[in-house]
């Protein structure tokens, strides 16, 4: 691998300028500093700032800027395509500003850009306020809350992006602004959804929610064999369910732990799970019937402490395994769509892909298409393929399993993806202008007044086009 010397030459200035760390390939901390969650990627910059404030992010930005530096931001290191990292290039790694603080009104929250949803969660929960972020409390706050942000409590409180009242932000050319309904109106607007594309947040007030500290959560698994008739019955139960119920559909593995009876280790099988966002025994009277719906292998929904249940799916999701997901939204989720994807589900070349059909609509679809740049929320179904496996030597079949079933699921949808769960990003122009539809020339506007020269590329792009 050739690394570029001069790259390294001119990180000095940087290093002298920051209040964090500059981490050069030659430093012990490298390899632990430029490794992301989804260890198929394997990417080495020619340096990573290791901010400690904003003004260290305006320094970096501008030092890649006028040393023509490819750039990458890093907040939580999850997105499985792996762009927090880039090759030869500087790596701007927030992962050190986490601090989180409830605005002094209590009706908001501040969380730095390179905090984890953990972060937020230890401080909000305990005091029975939630912002609704990802489910799995070691991702990023940062890519999730800028590209749409699909949480338990979804259907009551939309997602992430609705509820990102302004922002503190670095822009291309390193100046400090804040983006909120008042101050750069567009840039709040393009922020709520427009992914990374227009500058670095260094801070977010989120709105937050009355939620807890106890949740009725739903975990149900059947047996695979009635999975047709379970994602049929789950589908017409939740169509008019209120909004304080959030569900999905799924299709996978039982771990393979000790807590389980021996036969059902490892079992595929067919899972509803859930929240209900509000008193947690209506939730169990509500979700009763989906309980029910034939003789359950295990179910293990229980009222349980929300921040426990915003914990409970990290042991099945650290790093380590190899990962390759996608996600496209769906008109409807007619019997075909649901026979096709049962029969996918069932040639997964791998027992750890989890399958999952997440229902949204409720508060996400009554925000209008052109009020945030994330654009249509017609669909209130998002199907994702989670492919998950081990060896190097798997990756072909695994990645061609996952876009072959994305591809079959294509007639049942209008081609919007979800930016949060891309593959590789092979998806490319075309797919980005489909998903954002009619704000795709608005953001392209934005783009060409914030990033003209298109320095934050790392992303679901939009290039400039002057208005
Ligand atoms: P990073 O890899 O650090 O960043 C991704 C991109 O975001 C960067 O390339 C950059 O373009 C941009 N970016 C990062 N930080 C900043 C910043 N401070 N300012 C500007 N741009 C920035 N999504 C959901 O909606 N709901 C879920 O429940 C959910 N669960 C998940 C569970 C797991 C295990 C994983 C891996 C992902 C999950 N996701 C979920 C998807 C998740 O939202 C994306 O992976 C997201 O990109 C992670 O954000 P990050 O900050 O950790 O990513």
């Amino acid at each position: 691998h050739v690394r570029s010397n001069s790259a390294v030459e001119h990180a000095a200035p940087l290093a002298a300028r920051l209040r964090g760390d500059l981490i050069a390939p030659d430093d012990p901390g490298y390899d632990e500093a430029r490794r992301v969650w989804n260890r198929m990627i394997d990417k080495r910059p020619a340096a990573i700032a290791r901010c400690a404030d904003a003004e260290d992010v305006a320094a970096a930005v501008r030092h890649a800027a006028a040393r023509g530096l490819p750039l990458a931001v890093r907040g939580g290191g999850h997105n499985v395509a792996g762009t927090a990292v880039v090759d030869d290039g500087l790596v701007v790694d927030l992962s050190a500003m986490r601090g989180v603080h409830i605005d002094a009104s209590g009706r908001t929250v501040h969380v730095e850009g390179g905090a984890t949803w953990a972060d937020v969660d230890r401080v909000t929960a305990p005091l029975g306020r939630a912002t609704p972020g990802g489910v799995v409390s070691e991702t990023g706050v940062a890519g999730l809350a800028l590209s749409g942000g699909v949480s338990h409590q979804r259907r009551r409180d939309g997602m992430t992006v609705d509820n990102l009242v302004s922002a503190d932000v670095v822009l291309a050319d390193g100046r400090r602004v804040r983006a909120s309904a008042e101050e750069h109106p567009d840039l709040h607007w393009a922020l709520r959804g427009g992914g990374g594309n227009f500058g670095v947040v260094t801070s977010f007030e989120l709105r937050l929610h009355q939620l807890g500290p106890q949740v009725f959560t739903l975990n149900v698994a059947y047996p695979l064999e009635a999975a047709a008739r379970v994602l049929r019955d789950w589908r017409d139960a939740v169509a008019d369910a209120p909004d304080e119920l959030s569900t999905a559909g799924l299709i996978w593995s039982l771990p393979v732990v000790e807590e389980l009876p021996a036969g059902l280790r490892g079992l595929p099988y067919v899972g509803l799970s859930g929240m209900w966002a509000g008193d947690p025994a209506e939730g169990e009277r509500a979700t009763r019937g989906l309980r029910e719906l034939t003789a359950p292998l295990i179910d293990m929904s229980a009222t349980i402490d929300y921040l426990d249940f915003q914990r409970s799916l990290d042991p099945f999701f650290g790093a380590g395994p190899r990962r390759y997901w996608k996600a496209l939204y769906l008109d409807g989720f007619p019997g075909a769509a649901i026979d096709a994807t049962v029969e996918r589900s069932a040639r997964r070349p791998s027992n750890d892909t989890l399958v999952i059909v997440r229902h949204c609509g409720g508060a996400i679809s009554r925000v209008g298409a052109a009020e945030t740049a994330f654009g249509d929320r017609s669909s209130e179904w998002m199907l994702s393929v989670d492919s998950t496996w081990h060896d190097p030597i798997d990756d072909a079949v695994n990645i061609a399993y996952t876009r072959e079933f994305w591809n079959a699921a294509l007639p049942w949808s209008d081609g919007k993806t979800y930016f949060n769960f891309p593959g590789l990003f092979e998806e490319g122009d075309a797919a980005v202008r489909d998903s954002y539809g009619a704000n795709h020339a608005r953001l392209e506007e934005i783009k060409a007044a914030y990033d003209p020269d298109n320095r934050f590329r790392l992303n679901q792009n939009i290039r400039a086009v002057a208005a």
